[in-house]
C-alpha cells in the first residue's frame, strides 16, 4: 500500500500518518520527493486490516489518496514511485541524463596495476573506479583477492585521482569495513539472494549496485532490491550481467538486453549493464556496451586491465586501456544519438 500526501501537506500531517501506520503494527516508510511525500507500508498487510487501514488513513488531514501496489515488489515498482530514481554516488548521479561508466580491474592486484587502470578511467572521462578486493571465485584454488589490503589500495588510488569507487562485499560482516573504504557497495550475481547480506547493505546509506543472479527472473531480482529498499536504503542501482547461456562455446553468459528495457518500465531504479561478465570476452565488450547504452541503460560496469594477459582474474574479458579509451569515444556518439549525455 502507498499513501500519497497532498502536495501542501504539513510535516505534522505526514507524522500523523506515520504514527497511524505504526499503531496498527505495520512499518511506515516515508519517501519525501518530487512534489509530495509518499508513505509506503513496508510490511505485508493482513487482508482483514487492509480496508480498515485505508479508511483510517483517508480520514486523516493532508492525505490525497491510497493506492495498492499490484506487484510482489512494492518499493522497487514504478507504481510506487513514478519518477526515475537518481542515485547520488558521492556527487556522481546514476540514473540521470548522463551515462555513468564504472571501470577498473576485476581484481585489485597491486598499487601500480590499480593506478594504471584508474588513470585510464579518468583520462577517458569515466567517473567511477571498480576493483575487487573480496572475489567470489568459482574455484577455491583461484585468486581470492587482496581483502582489506585491496580495499586500502582502492581508497588510496580513488582518492588520489578523484574517482568514486565501487567494490564487492560478499559477507554481511564485512559491510562496515567495505563501506569505510569504498563509496559504492556491489552485491555480486552469486549473492543476489543472500538475504542477510541484502539486509545488511540495506542498513547502510551507501549506494548499492545489485547484480542480477545468473538464473534470476526479473521478479526475483526486484524482490532482492526490495530487501535493500525495505531496510531504508533507497540507493539501489540494478546491474544486468548476463544470464546462463544456452551455449557457452562463444560467450560466458547471455546478455539479457531486453531486461534493461523491461526493468526501466516496471521499476524506477537505475539500470546499468556489465558487458564483461555477460560476454566473458574483451572482443565483444565494445559492441555490447554500445548496445546497452542504445537500449536505455543508465551506465556500464566494465573490466579493464593494463596487461590482461597477466591478470589474476578474468583477463580474457578485460579491455586493454587504449581499447577502453576508444570505446568511451564511441559511447559519447551513441549516447548523444539516443538523447543521453556522457
Ligand atoms: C565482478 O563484477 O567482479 C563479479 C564477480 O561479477 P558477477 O558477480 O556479475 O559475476
Ligand atoms: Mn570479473
Amino acid at each position: 500500500m502507498i499513501i500519497a500526501m497532498q502536495a501542501d501537506a504539513t510535516p505534522e500531517e505526514v507524522q500523523a500518518v506515520i504514527e497511524k501506520v505504526s499503531e496498527v503494527g505495520m512499518r511506515p516508510l516515508p519517501l519525501p520527493g518530487g512534489d509530495r511525500t509518499v508513505i509506503g507500508v513496508a510490511s505485508a498487510i493482513p487482508p482483514d486490516l487492509r480496508e480498515a487501514l485505508t479508511e483510517m488513513v483517508l480520514a486523516l488531514p493532508g492525505v490525497d489518496h491510497v493506492a495498492q501496489v499490484s506487484r510482489a515488489y512494492k518499493l522497487a515498482s514504478r507504481e510506487f514511485h513514478a519518477a526515475d530514481t537518481v542515485v547520488d554516488a558521492r556527487g556522481v548521479a546514476i540514473g540521470g541524463a548522463a551515462i555513468v561508466v564504472m571501470a577498473g580491474p576485476c581484481a585489485i592486484e597491486s598499487r601500480e596495476q590499480l593506478r594504471a587502470a584508474a588513470r585510464a578511467v579518468r583520462e577517458a572521462g569515466g567517473r567511477i573506479l571498480r576493483g575487487g578486493a573480496f572475489k567470489a571465485r568459482t574455484s577455491p584454488y583461484a585468486f581470492q583477492g587482496l581483502g582489506v589490503e585491496g580495499l586500502k589500495l582502492l581508497k588510496e588510488v580513488g582518492g588520489e585521482l578523484g574517482l568514486v569507487t565501487v567494490t564487492e562485499v560478499m559477507d554481511q560482516h564485512d559491510v562496515e569495513v567495505v563501506a569505510e573504504h569504498a563509496d559504492i557497495l556491489q552485491i555480486g550475481a552469486r549473492n543476489m539472494q543472500n538475504y542477510p547480506l541484502l539486509v545488511a547493505v540495506g542498513k547502510s546509506t551507501h549506494p548499492v549496485v545489485l547484480k542480477r543472479g545468473a538464473s534470476a527472473t526479473l521478479d526475483e531480482w526486484l524482490l532482492a532490491a526490495e530487501y535493500i529498499l525495505s531496510q531504508g536504503n533507497p540507493n539501489v542501482v540494478l546491474c544486468e550481467r548476463g544470464v546462463h547461456p544456452l551455449d557457452r562455446t562463444y560467450t560466458r553468459n547471455t546478455l539479457d538486453l531486453s531486461a534493461v528495457s523491461v526493468v526501466k518500465e516496471i521499476s524506477h531504479l537505475p539500470v546499468i549493464v556489465d558487458p564483461s561478465h555477460a560476454t566473458g570476452s574483451w572482443k565483444h565488450v565494445p559492441a555490447m556496451s554500445r548496445a546497452a547504452v542504445a537500449a536505455g541503460a543508465d551506465g556500464l560496469l566494465i573490466e579493464i586491465h593494463p596487461d590482461p594477459k597477466r591478470a589474476l582474474c578474468d583477463g580474457p574479458q578485460a579491455l586493454k586501456l587504449d581499447a577502453f579509451a576508444r570505446l568511451m569515444e564511441d559511447l559519447r556518439r551513441v549516447a548523444s544519438a539516443v538523447g543521453r549525455e556522457t
